[in-house]
């Protein structure tokens, strides 16, 4: 185990994936890096999947963490607590 945060860890705003690398920011139409959400939601200013709910989010990111070699049952907990609060899906 690391002590401390000091780094700063920039989650997906849409699907939670952590973004280690600027590489996987999402776009903006110019070309520019959108810092909100990874390149698998989000590319050249929209959303890949505009229409998916938040029941359809989870299921997909369940999808990619059991073939990470995570549980299923753990990996759908962990994606209801935290899905919800991320900037996408939390309706102001
Ligand atoms: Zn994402």
């Amino acid at each position: 185990m690391e002590q401390g945060q000091n780094q700063e860890q920039v989650f997906c705003q849409s699907c939670s994936m952590p973004i280690q690398d600027a590489a996987l920011l999402g776009t903006e139409q110019d070309g520019s890096k959108n810092s909100e959400y990874c390149m698998y939601c989000y590319e050249a200013g929209e959303f890949k999947q505009p229409d998916i709910s938040l029941q359809e989010m989870t299921d997909l990111c369940t999808g990619f963490m059991v073939q990470e070699g995570m549980p299923e049952e753990t990996a759908r907990q962990m994606l209801a607590e935290q899905l919800p609060r991320l900037k996408r899906w939390n309706a102001s």
